[in-house]
């Protein structure tokens, strides 16, 4: 790296550092689960953001911490109420790819104000364009790699 920026050092390595290599395995729950279930499902999995899947594991939503809170606090059942209501849908979801760097990732992260994205990979599914959902790209992925980038 001799004669380069620091700046630019660190813009080589993480545009270098694919998502595959860094991403945490997707927690997901069907669309006709409860927000009762999705809650317990993010409390034993230690997870703030649940994918949501059709049958196949094709991404059809998301829901974070503060969808369940505002699920919650709305007066209804949350036994009754199906997870599919509270998410946010696709095509609304922000998503990376198992070969993107996770500099491009991280920017969408700060770019869209969210925690955590889905990790995907596009297929043809009975003529449609579905995303398969692989992975999990958060924070702390981000976090892990920073340390571990310092030797610790
Ligand atoms: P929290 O709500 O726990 O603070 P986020 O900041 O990630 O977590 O989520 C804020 C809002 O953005 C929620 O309504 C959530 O459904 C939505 N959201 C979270 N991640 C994504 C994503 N990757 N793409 C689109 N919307 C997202």
């Amino acid at each position: 790296y001799t004669g380069r920026e620091p700046r630019d050092v660190i813009a080589g390595v993480l545009g270098n550092i694919r998502v595959q290599e860094v991403q945490s395995r997707p927690i997901v729950v069907r669309e006709n689960a409860s927000v009762y279930d999705a809650i317990v499902t993010m409390f034993i999995e230690d997870v703030g953001t649940i994918f949501v899947v059709s049958e196949g594991g094709f991404l059809e939503g998301l829901a974070s911490r503060k969808d369940m809170l505002k699920a919650s606090m709305g007066g209804k059942d949350i036994n009754k109420l199906p997870v599919g209501v509270v998410m946010t849908r696709m095509p609304n979801i922000i998503v990376t790819y198992p070969d993107e760097s996770v500099l491009r990732a991280a920017e969408k992260l700060i770019q869209h104000q969210v925690d955590s994205l889905p990790v995907v990979e596009p297929v043809q599914h009975e003529g449609k364009e579905k995303y398969r959902v692989v992975g999990r790209f958060t924070k702390t992925n981000i976090t892990r790699l920073f340390v571990s980038l310092a030797g610790k």
